[in-house]
Order: structure tokens, then C-alpha cells, then sequence
């Protein structure tokens, strides 16, 4: 008998069919007699639909909050109504669903009269899509027969007051997950545990960022030491590239932590980046299955850097961000330029996502996403104020439509001429390189490029990982 938590993704929640498929994965496994967390999304586009409401209610637009509302309330009744059976279950559930609706309708009238929305009070309006489908998933597979519950995550996952991009507080979790859950567990229960939410110590409800219900399922399968976590999604697994982007790109059997944290802090949207974090150094498997291919084993991600004939393994890309560049002939040798500009893009609240100096030290650049750049910008030219009326400082540039590439492979370290095939072929191509950076574990190289060229550069570079990509299984 398996512990395994599953996370189901905003697709394979996001319809009466996927919620079926899904359902009948949890059912499997309980047949073969594991023991199921089910950590869930909102149904897909939900979350987007409550960002609008939240600014609907800020902007004064009641119509358009209640509307949202109205729409939400709809969509998770058609899945109660095809989905269980009249009678008691159906009953509790639709009511359970009206009242959420109804409280997210009052938040958003606060909102409304306010005339402001703060980012507590955004984390709650933004937590209804994971509590709506964690209840509705919960009483279909009631109606299947299976002791299912649904959980708020907050009661177990406890985080900082980051709200919008909260941590957890390990101690407490665990606390409350051996305390609270694992007794449940032992009972019978199948947990379906709502993904990206958490709670404060003193009660409020905080979101993990967007994406975050992969971070969700691994911050459960560590606490309760699962033997598996599967993250259920809409693509095979961990592919070459995006589908979207290119549709040869094919899925990879086995990807190390390394190379898939880097594939997920560049852009593969497929799991969140800091998803492996909880469970390094644990005895837990980790795979990226497909919900709508469910006898496909997937991708199997593990601490192992397995050598394979691949050296470029897959290319990501981030795209919408900007390449800010301070330079200065007076900047040589003056210590701290750089540090003081990073902590003005920190002060700013903006993340940086790649940094490349050239070797004469007469600037250094950094990519940032494009909301930010030009407040960071403004933070950098005050930091700097003395520097730049000195002229040791000249400008702090902004280049907008710019994108990131990555290559990643651990099989990149130690083989040489990687990077020179990488850039030879850019040339090649008539793609324009302007920053390199390349990460000290070697395991991926980044540049920026014209985000025009982005679409041409990511197919030439996937003829790179394709060429000798092993084959999955039944792939
Ligand atoms: P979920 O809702 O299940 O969390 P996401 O939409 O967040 O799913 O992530 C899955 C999507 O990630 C896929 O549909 C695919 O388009 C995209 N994706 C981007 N890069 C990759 C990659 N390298 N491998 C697989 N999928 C990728
Ligand atoms: N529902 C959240 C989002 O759309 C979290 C997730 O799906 O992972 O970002
Ligand atoms: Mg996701």
C-alpha cells in the first residue's frame, strides 16, 4: 500500500468530462489499495475570471463581479448536475457552492465601497476557485462511493503574510498535517485538498502565486512523506519544448531536479519552479502524468543526473520581459554598482531573471518582466543619483519586446562546443543575440533575443534537442 498525492491541474479539472477521467484515476488507485491526497486547481480560467472580479469590484463594475459570480455558479453546478445523483449529496454540495458564490459576492461589494482592494483581501477573493472545485470533486466522488472530503488547505498549510506569493511554515504545517490529516487518512478518508491556497497564522487566507497548486501537491506529499507525487496534467509530461510552440516536441522519460528547475524558472509552465523544493532529499517519486492518457507512465523527475545521449535536452522561453542595462566608464572598479542596482530592482518588487556582465565591467545587464521594468528603471536612477550626476554612470537603458531562451541539459557540463553550437546557430539563422548568461551548474544556457525572433529560434534549437532525444515509452 502507496501514500500517493496527487495534484490535478485547472484542465484536468476544467469540464465534466476531465473531472470524470480524474475522478476515475483517484478510484484506480484506491482500488489497488493506496491511500489518496488529491490536491486540486480551480477549474481552468476560473482564477483568471476572479483577477477580473477583483478588478471589477475595485473599478466600481458590480455588474461585472456579479456576473462572474453568476457565471462561476453555473459552470460548477453543470458539473454537480451531470456528475451525482439527486438527493442528500447533490443537495449539500449545491448549497455549499451558492454560499461561496454569495461570499465572494459580498467580499467584492467591500471591495466595491471601498474602493480599493488590498492584497489580503485580493489572496481571499482569488482562493474561491480552488475551494469551489475541491468541494464540487469532492461530492462526485462521494456519489462514486469513495469517503471523499473536502479540505481547505489553510487548515493544514500554514504561510508567512507574503500575500500573493506566500512560504510555508514548515513547522506548523507538518504540525498540523500529522495532527489534523494523517488521522483521516489512517480513517479512510480520501482528502481532496484545495492547490494554491494557504492561511496565515492569525487566519487569513494567502496564495502561492500563480501555477502554485504543483508547489500545493509537493508541500503536502512531503509533509505527509508520500512514496509518490503525480502531477496530473494536459501534456504527456516533461516535453523537449512547449507543444504550443512547436508540436514535434516530445516527452522526456527522465529529467533531474536541476534540469527541471530550470526548465520551470525559464518558462515551461508545466510545473511550477519551486515545485521540487519540498521533496529533495525525500524518499518521494515524482512524475508528470497526462489525466487524458492516464496508462502513460509520463516523465519521471529524480535526483539522479543521468548522462544521456542528449546533451541539449529540451528549450524554453519566457517571454514579455525587458533588458535593462546600466552602464559607465566610471563604473570600473567602483564596488557595489551592482549589488545597490539589484536591491533597487528588489525594493521595486520585481524579480530578476537572468544576469550577464560583460568583462570589462563598463556595464552589466538584466532581465526583468516588462510590468516592471520601468519602475525599476526610476528605483535604479535614485540609487544611483550620486554615481550618474559623477558621470561614473551614464544611463540605465531599457530595451522592451525582448524574450528569453534556455537550453537545458545536464549533459551540457563537461561536453564542450556546446555553447559555440548553440550561438553558431543563431547566427546562422540571423538571430540576433544581445545578453548571455550561463548558470555556474552548467546545466542551462540563457540569452535574450527580439521577441520576434523568438518562434524561429526556439524550432532551430529544437532540432538540437530532437536530434537525439531517447524515446519515452509508448511514445
Ligand atoms: P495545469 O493546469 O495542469 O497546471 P499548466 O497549463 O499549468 O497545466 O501546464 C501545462 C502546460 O505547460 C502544457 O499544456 C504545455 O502547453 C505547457 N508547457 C510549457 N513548456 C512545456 C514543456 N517543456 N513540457 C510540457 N509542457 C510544457
Ligand atoms: N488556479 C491557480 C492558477 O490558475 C493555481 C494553479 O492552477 O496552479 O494560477
Ligand atoms: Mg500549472
Amino acid at each position: 500500500m502507496a501514500l500517493i498525492t496527487m495534484k490535478f491541474g485547472g484542465t484536468s479539472v476544467g469540464s465534466p468530462e476531465a473531472i470524470g477521467s480524474m475522478t476515475e484515476i483517484v478510484r484506480d488507485a484506491l482500488a489497488r489499495g493506496d491511500q489518496v491526497i488529491a490536491v486540486v486547481s480551480a477549474m481552468s480560467g476560473v482564477t483568471d475570471q476572479l483577477i477580473h472580479s477583483a478588478q471589477d469590484a475595485a473599478s466600481g463594475n458590480k455588474w461585472g463581479y456579479l456576473s462572474i459570480g453568476q457565471k462561476l455558479r453555473d459552470r460548477h453546478d453543470e458539473v454537480i448536475n451531470l456528475l451525482t445523483k439527486p438527493g442528500r449529496n447533490r443537495d449539500a454540495v449545491k448549497t455549499e457552492v451558492a454560499s461561496l458564490i454569495a461570499q465572494h459576492g459580498e467580499l467584492c461589494q467591500a471591495v466595491n465601497v471601498l474602493g480599493e482592494v488590498t492584497p489580503r483581501i485580493v489572496d481571499s477573493i482569488y482562493a474561491y476557485g480552488e475551494r469551489l472545485s475541491a468541494r464540487v470533486i469532492a461530492a462526485v466522488l462521494r456519489d462514486q462511493g469513495v469517503d471523499a472530503r473536502a479540505y481547505d488547505a489553510g487548515q493544514f498549510l500554514i504561510t508567512d503574510e507574503q500575500y500573493g506569493s506566500a512560504n510555508p511554515l514548515w513547522y506548523e504545517t507538518e504540525a498540523h498535517v500529522h495532527e489534523r490529516l494523517l488521522p483521516q487518512i489512517a480513517n479512510g478518508v480520501t482528502p481532496i485538498i484545495t492547490g494554491f491556497i494557504g492561511q496565515t497564522r492569525d487566519g487569513h487566507m494567502t496564495t502561492l502565486g500563480r501555477g502554485g497548486s504543483d508547489y500545493s501537491g509537493a508541500i503536502f506529499a512531503a509533509a505527509t512523506a508520500a512514496d509518490e507525487l503525480i502531477i496530473w496534467t494536459d501534456v504527456d509530461g516533461v516535453m523537449t519544448t512547449d507543444p504550443r510552440l512547436d508540436s514535434r516536441a516530445r516527452v522526456l522519460p527522465y529529467v533531474s531536479y536541476q534540469e527541471v528547475g530550470e526548465l520551470a524558472f525559464y518558462g515551461a509552465k508545466v510545473l511550477h519552479p519551486k515545485t521540487v523544493q519540498p521533496i529533495i532529499g525525500k524518499n518521494t517519486v515524482l512524475r508528470v502524468r497526462n489525466t487524458f492518457n492516464p496508462s502513460f507512465e509520463g516523465t519521471l523527475i529524480g535526483d539522479e543526473r543521468r548522462q544521456v545521449d542528449t546533451v541539449v535536452k529540451a528549450v524554453t522561453t519566457v517571454k514579455d520581459v525587458s533588458l535593462l542595462t546600466v552602464s559607465g566608464r566610471g563604473m570600473i572598479g567602483v564596488p557595489g554598482i551592482a549589488g545597490r542596482t539589484f536591491l533597487a530592482a528588489a525594493r521595486a518588487g520585481c524579480n530578476i531573471l537572468m544576469i550577464s556582465q560583460s568583462s570589462s565591467e563598463q556595464s552589466f545587464c538584466f532581465v526583468v518582466v516588462a510590468d516592471c521594468a520601468h519602475r525599476v528603471k526610476h528605483e535604479i536612477e535614485s540609487e544611483l543619483g550620486t554615481e550618474m550626476a559623477h558621470q561614473d554612470v551614464d544611463a540605465v537603458d531599457v530595451l522592451d519586446q525582448v524574450a528569453i531562451v534556455t537550453v537545458v541539459g545536464a549533459g551540457m557540463r563537461g561536453t564542450p562546443g556546446i555553447a559555440g553550437r548553440v550561438f553558431s546557430l543563431m547566427g546562422d539563422n540571423r538571430i540576433n543575440v544581445i545578453a548571455i548568461a550561463q548558470g555556474s551548474s552548467e546545466c542551462s544556457i540563457s540569452f535574450v533575443i527580439d521577441q520576434a525572433d523568438l518562434k524561429h529560434a526556439v524550432v532551430t534549437l529544437h532540432d538540437l534537442a530532437l536530434e537525439t532525444a531517447p524515446l519515452a515509452s509508448g511514445d
